[in-house]
């Protein structure tokens, strides 16, 4: 048996001769940012096959976030989750904001719903849950504790990407919604990131606030930033989305072929699929029960590792857990029960359109014996 390394993800790419063909392009065009015509091309391509009516590119999937924020004046406290990339609550602390964890639930590791009404306060703005791994949050109970009290909603849809419930796109949930376009996601323009918003008038606002302010030559409306996607990469992109489909149907197929073979597996849980949704299949997270299992998730972790297979401990630690978040009343693992339990319990499996079966059954190989 081969014994190549697998990482945990593997980027999609185009064909290096239709990307060439699109840079000859851009090469002979010399447009390259500033809502050139692969931007703008990007941007209506993803709105057609995300089914949604306005997106906004950006560079990354961290200043969408930051941006948001800051379009949708959110100050004071934030109700979040810890279980998530590190890039949620840090586009908080960079707005001057004071981040409020609440814990999740076991069956998406989403936030939960039911925990959120006890951490609003006077000072609460706003509500950031993370659709985390593509599972879809509880977008109508989170609403009505929106409207209740009055808070706006920002969804980090980073794992998200084609995410549907019942037929309709989870981007259309909340106020606004956030994706990341990085190399190791579903849909990647090696960087890239967007915002999804409901109207024009916000959407016009959002491409303000990513071009400085500008509105016209002499014109700046808003204290901007700049995060713009160029041209290179929207081009990029628009090569990438024409294989997602097949990509996504290639991971379902590889999650399936996981299922079957762990599913008699005493001591390791993971994510039944809900009626109703349409998922992404973007990671595929596995859960030890060390008792049952006999093995800790740590040494599991460490077993594939000495193998060349490379999981990932997504989200470990919690990001309550780092030193800038430690410190605050809400990161107290009491709080928390149950993330933490997910947090030091999860590893996430190779997972990429094009991981191979027998790299599948070498990562079962380790595992199961
Ligand atoms: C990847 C990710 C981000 C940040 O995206 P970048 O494109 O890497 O800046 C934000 N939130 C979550 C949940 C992510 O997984």
């Amino acid at each position: 048996m081969n014994n190549n390394p697998i990482y945990v993800t593997s980027p999609m790419m185009p064909s290096l001769d239709e990307f060439h063909t699109l840079l000859e392009e851009i090469w002979k065009s010399k447009t390259l940012t500033n809502n050139g015509n692969f931007h703008q091309l990007l941007e209506s391509e993803l709105c057609k096959y995300l089914n949604i009516p306005y997106i906004s590119l950006f560079t990354n999937g961290t200043l969408p976030l930051i941006t948001a924020l800051q379009a949708l004046h959110i100050t004071g406290e934030v109700i979040t989750t810890p279980f998530s990339f590190v890039a949620t609550t840090h586009a908080l602390w960079w707005n001057g904001i004071k981040p409020v964890f609440v814990d999740i639930e076991p069956v998406t590791c989403n936030l939960d719903p039911d925990k959120i009404e006890a951490a609003i306060t006077s000072r609460t703005t706003a509500i950031m849950p993370v659709h985390v791994y593509g599972n879809p949050c509880d977008i109508t109970k989170i609403q009505a504790i929106a409207d209740k009290y009055n808070l706006k909603v920002i969804y980090d849809a980073a794992h998200a990407f084609g995410v549907k419930v019942n037929g309709e796109s989870i981007l259309k949930a909340g106020d606004i919604s956030t994706l990341s376009f990085h190399a190791t996601k579903v849909f990647n323009t090696i960087e890239g990131g967007a915002l999804v918003m409901h109207d024009i008038q916000t959407k016009k606002q959002i491409d303000y606030l990513k071009n400085f302010g500008f509105a016209d030559e002499t014109t700046v409306v808003a204290p901007g930033i700049n995060s713009k996607m160029d041209e290179i990469r929207s081009a990029y992109g628009l090569l990438n989305l024409r294989q997602i489909d097949a990509a996504i149907e290639q991971r379902r197929k590889i999650v399936n072929l996981y299922k079957e073979e762990l599913k008699s597996i005493q001591g390791i849980s993971f994510f039944n699929n809900m009626p109703g949704v349409d998922y992404n299949y973007s990671y595929f997270p596995i859960f030890i029960d060390k008792e049952v299992f006999g093995m800790t998730r740590d040494a599991l972790y460490e077993k594939m590792k000495s193998m060349n297979i490379f999981g990932r401990r997504y989200f470990y630690p919690l990001i309550s857990n780092f030193s800038t978040y430690r410190g605050l009343e809400s990161s107290n693992p009491k709080n928390l029960p149950v993330a933490t339990h997910m947090a030091e319990s999860v590893i996430c499996l190779p997972l990429y359109s094009h991981l191979s079966t027998q790299d599948v059954e070498r990562i079962l190989t380790c595992i199961i014996s």
